[in-house]
């Protein structure tokens, strides 16, 4: 119950005015334009006119089918009010937020500029959040984060460079120059307090260099540089003052962390594994007309993996590709050792009460696994053991228990299953249920299993054989993974309003 409350109020999405952010600049070889940016339900959004302006876009209301066109040189996006989703030439990209009018344009997340319009568009797009950059096509914008320290008789500048760019080092009238051979720097340099070596260190036009100012007791300097890794240079300037003794040699120290993390995040989900249940001798569930539910999990998992292996590009594995047995702990080892993202086990249900049906979505119940579950799955990030004795065993115990880390993604992937397969199919009243399912407590990734209906039933049984029905269930499935996908890339707080979003 705690859970369907929980995602209720999660899913709900209260959307406040726009407020207006800072700007980003967009950098491309024709040079540099502002791209106003504004906070709407919690996340930065940009108006597709000024996007249109930018990226010379044609923005289009289809009346008709209640979409948004964005044309690009003949080709064309499609955004839906209402879903974060955009979609070109049979290709599906999600977006945190769904567009949102404003005035007489839209506004769409800012993700919208490197997820969406790479689909129209040739040339490379990458966002680069923390220093509020959009760079268009292959420029070279490195970048440098200088800082200063006072060792002694002298300054220690260093620069971390990343990715290693070449540059000069040259003195120019009271002060150093160091020259970038690149198309632009993206820096970010902490003001020195060394004020009688080093007076400021700033950008200098066009932006391609950084000057160190010299204070009043500078007398000469070294330049080094340290690689630090593969793809990081460190440049340390020592600036002396006069008649300082000779400085120590610079040994590499850890590179400033990355301004940013993900410019263009990878894929939340990179790997699904679907689970058909059952197969073989064991055949699971069998209907009153003679329907198996071993055979319509296969057919179900089967053309969930064209959908999301053909529109979303995401490796999809089934644990069983044919009419074989395979064993339950053994499912759960093919989605851990494929390193899975999401895992789908889909069943169809049995009841004794004829009158039983409806589709059920369950994720993982720990209290049947006793104290030990619970009190893993309450210390979050502290359970990995530094515990004596036998580390074996212990390793065995955690992996035996993978899914009690994942037990809140699990809950929410399991809502937004429930959600999308209750605006399609039929639902039991229990929608959405926690069972300490075997299959479910060794995967290390989010999990759930869906319960597609309850073949025992008549009805029941010739919707589970008829494809028309089928293919419901496996958009249901599909938006689940896209909506979860989105969750996920938002850091798992921001409302995903997706096309149920107003219930
Ligand atoms: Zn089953």
């Amino acid at each position: 119950v705690g859970v369907t409350l929980a995602l209720g109020s999660l899913l709900q999405g209260q959307t406040a005015p726009p407020r207006s952010a800072s700007p980003y600049v967009v950098l491309s070889k024709d040079g540099r334009q502002a791209l106003p940016v504004s906070v709407s339900g919690g996340s930065e959004v940009v108006s597709l006119a000024d996007l249109a302006a930018i990226f010379d876009l044609t923005v289009r209301e289809d009346t008709l089918a209640g979409g948004i066109t964005v044309d690009r040189g003949g080709r064309t996006l499609v955004l839906s009010p209402g879903q974060g989703l955009a979609s070109a030439s049979g290709r599906l990209v999600s977006l945190p937020a769904a567009p949102v009018r404003s005035g007489s344009t839209w506004l769409v997340p800012l993700e919208f500029v490197n997820r969406a319009l790479p689909l129209v568009s040739d040339v490379r797009v990458e966002l680069r959040p923390s220093s509020r950059l959009v760079i268009v096509g292959d420029l070279r914008v490195p970048r440098v984060a200088v800082r200063t320290e006072r060792l002694g008789e002298l300054a220690r500048l260093t620069f971390d460079i990343t990715p290693r760019t070449s540059y000069a080092v040259t003195t120019d009238a009271g002060r150093l120059v160091v020259r970038f051979d690149c198309d632009l720097l993206d820096a970010r340099i902490e003001p020195p307090s060394v004020p009688e070596l080093v007076r400021s260190v700033t950008v200098v036009e066009p932006s391609t260099a950084i000057a160190i100012e010299l204070g009043a007791r500078y007398a000469s300097y070294r330049a080094s540089e340290v690689p630090v890794e593969p793809d990081v240079t460190q440049l340390v300037v020592d600036v002396l003052a006069d008649g300082a003794s000779s400085p120590p040699a610079p040994t590499p120290t850890a590179p400033e962390p990355p301004p940013v993390l993900f410019d263009q995040p990878a894929s939340a989900i990179r790997t699904v594994v679907i689970d058909p249940g059952h197969g073989g001798d064991e055949e699971g569930a069998r209907g009153p007309g003679g329907a198996l539910e071993k055979d319509v999990a296969l057919a179900v998992a089967r053309q969930l993996r064209a959908a999301i292996e053909n529109r979303l590009g995401i490796r999809v594995l089934l644990t069983r590709d044919g009419d074989q047995t395979v064993p339950l702990d053994e499912r759960a080892a093919i989605a851990n050792n494929n390193k899975a993202d999401l895992f789908i086990s889909l069943h169809a249900n049995a009841s004794v009460r004829a009158s039983a049906r409806g589709a059920e979505v369950f994720y993982l119940s720990i209290d049947e696994y006793g104290p030990e579950a619970r009190r893993i799955a309450e210390a979050e990030g502290t359970w990995l053991p530094a515990v004596g004795g036998g580390s074996r065993q212990v390793e065995m115990i955690l992996w035996d228990m993978a899914q009690v880390r994942h037990l809140e993604d699990s809950a929410v992937f399991a809502g937004l299953v429930e959600q999308a397969l209750r605006s399609r199919i039929p639902m039991s009243a229990r929608a959405i249920q926690q069972a300490p399912f075997r299959v479910l407590v060794g995967a290390n990734m989010p999990a759930a299993l869906v319960e597609m209906g309850f073949i025992s039933h008549p009805d029941e049984e010739r919707l589970l054989t008829s494809s028309a029905h089928q293919s419901l269930i496996v958009q249901a499935l599909f938006e689940s993974v896209v909506r979860f996908r989105t969750w996920i890339e938002n850091g798992r707080r921001a409302p995903d309003p997706g096309p149920e979003g107003s219930r």
